[in-house]
């Protein structure tokens, strides 16, 4: 976080799941995603992302 917004430090690939995990639907693409839904795959857990980046 920078200045209370969110910096990806040129590292984001843009897999959108921080849009998708966020609980309260604060990340945006632009404003089409606003109004849109959010998806979660079942079988994938925050502490399988995390595992995955090695956290
Ligand atoms: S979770 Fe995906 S979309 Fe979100 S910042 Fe990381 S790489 Fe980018």
């Amino acid at each position: 976080m920078e200045n209370e917004k969110p910096s990806w430090m040129h590292h984001c690939e843009l897999c959108l799941a921080c849009l998708h995990f966020c609980p309260v639907a604060a990340i945006q693409l632009e404003p089409k995603t606003k109004k849109r839904g959010r998806y979660k795959n079942p079988s994938v857990t925050i502490a399988d992302m995390k595992k995955q980046r090695g956290e």
